[in-house]
């Protein structure tokens, strides 16, 4: 089945960050088959879409969520990480069930494609659920069970969350045609001992999955660290071995430079999440010199609770505007380079060369944003505008693998009521 978008203006992200004005995309199934000014209509073409007045570009990837925490959303705010975490977020976590998760899920999942996510990464937990809302919703997802354990001198083969993580990536790992990929995900280095993250590696290596991981979050996190194991979280996990796995590492607000030096050196991608970090009072990751050490970093908006929406492009704006303001320094971070974060990079941490750019022979994980808004006009630079004027709100499509799951405020593939349905009482009997 072929779909033509005629007549709009292509922001390509290819190698040269490539601009199109007038010109014609045709998808094939899945893959952009063609792109060209008056493609002419094939036999099999089922739809066009007028793409006059709007602008095509990758579909933003969202690099670090848990996303059934949208069921948590404002319910504990203006507190410190510790507090939030510990003392409101587990205890409610711990009476989550599968149906909760789901639901949660397929909401955050509402929001994402509404504002032009075509793929997320996510640390959870009750996988089958989220992994479950990302196939019947139709978004692309890299997934993995979070595990926590501080336990030392075991194999952990009783271990129950590393037998879930092991048989979710056993079960869905290329899942949905190849949508859902797996990770394995030792939530940090002050929830996992040693011995724990050397096992997951273990598993990892032998499953040929890669790792998602929170990195150096907090001060707290990155002080006791030095005092526990005498060196930064980023050097303790290298020397345990997890970053000879590929990996994807959020936050990083307190990297030094040395770390960055050894991330670059391992490959490991930087997942800014600068809302959550913000919000948190995390601090601010130290982006503008990762990025000219050439370090690969992506954007994520974190669990709704501590942002406190899924929405890329409030964290893209806050990627682009906050670094000059903290370095004082209008150069650093432009827009282009902010666009690059939320597409390729994410792409590429994600093992996902398919997708990320709009070229011919890659994925259809395109979005399409109006340019008709009184807040855009008038158009004298296009990357700016998306990063400095756009909003979340004005993507009006969005497709992933050559399908439309959301098109001008209805989502195609999700019953927008009855979520509200299931999520009014999962609400009741998790806060009633
Ligand atoms: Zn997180």
């Amino acid at each position: 089945m072929d779909t033509i978008i005629r007549n709009t203006t292509i922001l390509t992200m290819n190698a040269h960050n490539e601009i199109l004005e007038h010109a014609d995309i045709l998808i094939r199934d899945d893959v952009i088959a063609k792109i060209g000014p008056n493609l002419a209509e094939t036999a099999e073409c089922a739809q066009i879409i007028d793409g006059s007045g709007k602008l095509v570009m990758p579909g933003l990837i969202n690099g670090h969520c848990h996303v059934p925490m949208t069921l948590l959303r404002n319910y504990a705010d203006d507190m410190d990480l510790q507090t939030w975490l510990f003392d409101h977020i587990f205890p409610v976590e711990d009476r989550l069930n599968d149906e909760d998760v789901y639901w949660g899920s397929l909401l955050g999942i509402m929001e994402m494609i509404a504002t032009g996510t075509t793929c997320f990464a996510d640390m959870y937990y009750h996988m089958d659920s989220i992994a479950s809302a990302v196939e019947s919703s139709g978004i692309r997802a890299q997934l993995s069970r979070g595990q926590t354990c501080m336990d030392t001198g075991s194999d952990f083969s009783g271990n129950r969350a590393m037998q879930e993580s092991v048989d979710f990536v056993k079960k869905w790992n290329g899942a949905a045609g190849g949508r859902i990929t797996a990770a394995m995900a030792p939530h940090a280095v002050y929830t996992c001992s040693a011995d724990y993250i050397r096992a997951i590696a273990r598993h990892a290596e032998k499953l040929e999955v890669p790792i998602h991981v929170h990195l150096d979050e907090t001060a707290t996190e990155h002080e006791d660290c030095l005092k526990n194991h005498g060196k930064t979280p980023t050097a303790y996990l290298s020397d345990l071995g997890l970053f000879d796995l590929k990996t994807i590492a959020a936050h990083c607000v307190w990297i030094n430079g040395d770390d960055m030096a050894l991330l670059k050196e391992k490959d490991v991608s930087v997942i800014h999440c600068p809302a959550s970090n913000l919000k948190l009072a995390s601090g601010i990751a130290p982006v503008p010199q990762a990025h000219s050490m050439g370090l690969n970093v992506c954007i994520g908006t974190d669990g709704a609770s501590s942002n406190n929406n899924l929405n890329l492009w409030e964290d893209m704006y806050l990627t682009s505007i906050l670094h000059k303001g903290n370095t004082r320094n209008p150069k650093v971070i432009t827009a282009v380079e902010t666009l690059r974060m939320a597409t390729v990079n994410g792409a590429k941490a994600l093992g996902m060369s398919c997708v990320g750019s709009v070229e011919e022979g890659k994925k259809a994980d395109l979005i399409m944003v109006s340019l008709e808004k009184p807040h855009i006009k008038p158009l004298h630079n296009i990357c700016s505008a998306l990063v400095y004027s756009a909003q979340g709100s004005d993507v009006c499509m969005t497709m992933v693998d050559g399908r439309i799951l959301y098109q001008d405020g209805e989502f195609r593939t999700i019953d927008r009521e009855k979520v509200w349905y299931h999520l009014e009482k999962v609400c009741n009997r998790l806060f009633g």
